[in-house]
């Protein structure tokens, strides 16, 4: 079988999650080759067995570079093996799997890895992961990485998944719909969310930026935000350091969207300077998804 008929005979068995993003009716998988819905709006799956569910034209800045670098950082670097156990943690405290099947939503998953890193550590074959990113680079790299997870590229601001479809979602570094995650999300499902905390990659933001403000990160608001939808049961704060070598220097910079506004002497400067160790500092929001306002 092909890694297009596998993907989509894995949809197959899940297909009544999905929700079409043009008309939110009901689809079908027709011929292992794409998601189709009653009215006939076909979504094909790729070769690499991803579906595109996007119904609009994007520009992302994320390309392909970023996406191997990031890939490396997490997989290779294992820069953070502490909140991907965490999680796991989390979710097998949490979740009961012997119930039935457990849907874990990743959402702005990018190339995938937190997710198969997370998928891989809570080891329970009654999970199945969904990872979805507006990104087709991402997802493409991730659907050719790790299958058994299903892969789409979609907007979080209109999820191709119907009304309590997922027990969890994830959303790790990286912005929010919670409108759509409540909808999406069972009754008491659970929420986790990672937010960068003020010395979160300190020693990357020292080097490109002179302006202090840039220098730390605030998440009060992302908080906040989060527990006007979300009941917030706990808060995790991780925070260690990390010895990176050069190369791995270089693949931290280039994974990160701050380089973008910076100087190219203060990049260089950063990844030539040898072993460095790292800060990360990060909170992990566990959230519940409870009817109404929780505030
Ligand atoms: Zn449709």
């Amino acid at each position: 079988m092909t890694n297009k008929e596998e993907s989509a005979e894995l949809v197959s068995k899940y297909v009544h999650v999905f929700s079409c993003p043009l008309c939110n009716s009901q689809m079908k998988v027709a011929n292992l080759k794409s998601l189709v819905c009653i009215n006939n709006h076909t979504f094909d799956f790729a070769k690499q067995g991803y579906i595109n569910m996007m119904t609009r034209s994007t520009n992302s800045h994320y390309d392909k570079e970023l996406f191997k670098a990031r890939q490396k950082i997490i997989i290779e670097g294992d820069l953070y093996a502490l909140p991907h156990e965490k999680i796991s943690e989390v979710i097998n405290e949490k979740i009961n799997a012997s119930n039935g099947e457990v849907m874990i939503l990743d959402a702005g998953c990018g190339e995938g890895s937190h997710l198969q890193r997370i998928l891989d550590e809570y080891k329970n074959e009654m999970v199945t992961g969904v990872g979805i990113d507006i990104s087709r680079e991402g997802i493409r790299m991730a659907a050719s990485n790790y299958k058994k997870t299903i892969w789409l590229v979609g907007d979080l601001a209109n999820l191709p998944l119907v009304e309590q479809s997922c027990h969890v979602i994830l959303n790790i570094l990286s912005p929010a719909n919670y409108m759509e995650f409540k909808r999406v999300l069972v009754p008491e499902g659970l929420i986790v969310k990672v937010v960068p905390r003020s010395n979160y990659l300190k020693e990357l933001r020292e080097a490109l930026f002179d302006d202090t403000d840039k220098r730390s990160y605030k998440n009060d608001e992302t908080v906040s935000l989060f527990k006007r939808h979300f009941h917030l049961v706990e808060i995790f704060n991780l925070s260690y350091t990390k010895e990176l070598t050069q190369t791995e220097l270089t693949k931290l910079a280039q994974m990160s969207p701050l380089v973008w506004n910076s100087k190219k002497e203060h990049i260089d400067q950063f990844t030539n300077q040898g072993l460095s160790e790292i800060t990360v500092d990060l909170d992990i929001l566990v959230g519940i998804n409870v009817k109404g306002d929780v505030e």
